[in-house]
């Protein structure tokens, strides 16, 4: 007979969590649980150096706690033209998401468009009880705008013109965003793995 396992998701980003649900699609008959669940787990501090670092980092903390095979996602944005910043320090940046965008604006403010080269990285870890991993990586290559544009998404979505196009990421509809996005890149390449574990018999 064929069981599911439960999927605990390691974070507490709702659009990330519904960006995830949609990708992980009508393939998926099991619950998906978020880090909010288990309120009794404080977030464990992202130390690493790398997207990879934090997604391992982020998905044993809560496998190892809870039992639950567990999924985490550690993403960010990297700017050529800036050495690579704000990488994995994107959600520090700055003390809010306005703040973040405009100090992104400003330091790239003499920066002519063809140096304002840029990509969304995405790192995805999956732990599994007993100690294995699978791990996946996706980016989504762009550019930086000169000023925020629509109002979908989230965090650096308005300032990110999409390949060579003058949209930005924050003009596309969900559905497109998550076509395309780094998150869904890792996705659909962690998918059939994450599936076969996740689905037991
Ligand atoms: P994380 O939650 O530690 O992965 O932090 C990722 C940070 O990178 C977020 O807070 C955003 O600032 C930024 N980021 C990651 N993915 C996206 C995206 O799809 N759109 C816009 N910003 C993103």
């Amino acid at each position: 007979m064929t069981a599911v396992n439960d999927l605990l998701l390691a974070t507490n980003n709702s659009k990330k969590i519904q960006e995830i649900r949609q990708i992980l699609g009508i393939g998926f008959a099991g619950r998906i649980l978020c880090a909010a669940d288990f309120p009794e787990l404080p977030e464990p501090e992202e130390t690493g150096t790398t997207f990879l670092e934090n997604a391992r980092l982020k998905a044993d903390y809560y496998c190892s706690r809870t039992g639950l095979i567990s999924l985490a996602d550690d993403s960010g944005l990297v700017v050529d033209a800036l050495g690579g910043r704000p990488g994995v320090y994107s959600a520090r940046y700055a003390e809010t998401e306005a703040l973040r965008i405009s100090k992104l604006i400003s330091e790239l403010d003499d920066v002519p468009p063809p140096l304002r080269t840029a990509r969304f990285e995405c790192a995805l870890c999956v732990a599994l009880p007993g100690g294995k991993y699978i791990e996946q990586t996706g980016t989504l290559e762009g550019r930086i705008a000169h000023f925020p544009k629509g109002s979908h998404g989230f965090g650096y979505d308005p300032v990110f013109l999409v390949g060579d196009t003058e949209s930005t990421l924050a003009e596309l509809p969900a559905t497109e965003k998550n076509s395309i996005s780094h998150r869904a890149v890792a996705m659909k390449k962690i998918q059939a793995d994450l599936l076969n574990a996740l689905i037991v018999g």
